[in-house]
């Protein structure tokens, strides 16, 4: 029995597949697994249509070697199963420099602690409700600016010198009050001023996956609002963590964010 049991979990094994077959760290893939209903990667649950879903490898995804692996978990009509998936490391600049104002230099005091944890557990709790919604795009992602890009999604930072960080996300340049545009088409599911993020507007686009746009002079949007693919919903700005206006652009899968320019690449 035991032997019946294994033996079915490897065929059920070698029909998971994804593209690309060796991701970057903090990429999207998309999974293939006939028949699979549900399932998991990274720990954000997966939304299977004929047999394919999408996911998201995180940008600390590594080990020792910098090849990581990942579990899928498959729950088949017969086993569950895992199966590994070899990562790359993604290559991006270790040292930029962000100047920023003074008083993002020293470490935040309790106050101040508070308020960016509040933050969190607003975006985390968005982060987690993108999961409740069905794919509401039917047209391909697009940039929100086809302005130059200033920044590249997985740099490491310094701010003013001192606090180092990755960069999560692609700054787009523009002046103050040049336009931002949604990605694809959604609801939008939070917009706030955060310590960090400035003025920001974030969007379900439903199935896991969501939109960011921060240092907004303006949001154009509210909570609730369904916005259509190009759609103006904000304007460059310089608010939050900034060393001058531009938009930084992220993209998450549930709570792992990934480089949104993979967005662009979804058929
Ligand atoms: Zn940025």
């Amino acid at each position: 029995m035991t032997s019946l049991v294994f033996l079915a979990a490897s065929l059920l094994l070698q029909d998971i597949s994804w593209r690309p077959a060796t991701p970057h760290q903090g990429s999207l893939i998309v999974v293939s697994a006939p028949g699979a209903l549900t399932g998991e990667v990274a720990g954000e649950p997966l939304h299977f249509k004929d047999g394919k879903a999408l996911a998201a490898v995180p940008l600390d995804a590594t080990d020792s070697t910098s090849v990581a692996t990942l579990a899928i978990r498959w729950d088949g009509a017969v086993v569950g199963n895992t199966a590994y998936m070899p990562v790359a490391p993604r290559k991006a600049p270790v040292n930029e420099q962000v100047r920023a104002a003074e008083r993002f230099t020293p470490p935040p005091d309790s106050a101040l602690l508070a308020r960016i944890d509040a933050e969190r557990t607003l975006m985390r709790d968005a982060a987690r409700r993108a999961h409740e919604l069905p794919r509401l795009w039917k047209l391909p992602f697009m940039r929100p600016r086809t302005a130059r890009i200033t920044s590249v999604f997985g740099s490491g930072r310094q701010v003013n010198g001192v606090w180092r960080s990755r960069h999560v996300g692609l700054d787009i340049a523009g002046p103050k009050g040049a336009p931002v545009r949604a990605a694809n088409r959604g609801i939008v599911a939070l917009v706030g001023e955060f310590f960090y993020g400035g003025i920001s507007v974030f969007v379900h686009h439903g199935d896991g996956i969501m939109t960011v746009y921060y240092h907004l002079s303006r949001a154009l949007v509210a909570a609730g609002d369904t916005v259509e693919r190009g759609q103006l919903i904000g304007r460059v700005g310089a608010t939050g963590r900034v060393t001058g206006p531009h938009l930084h652009w992220g993209a998450q899968y549930g709570s792992v964010a990934f480089n949104p320019t993979d967005l662009l690449k979804l058929p």
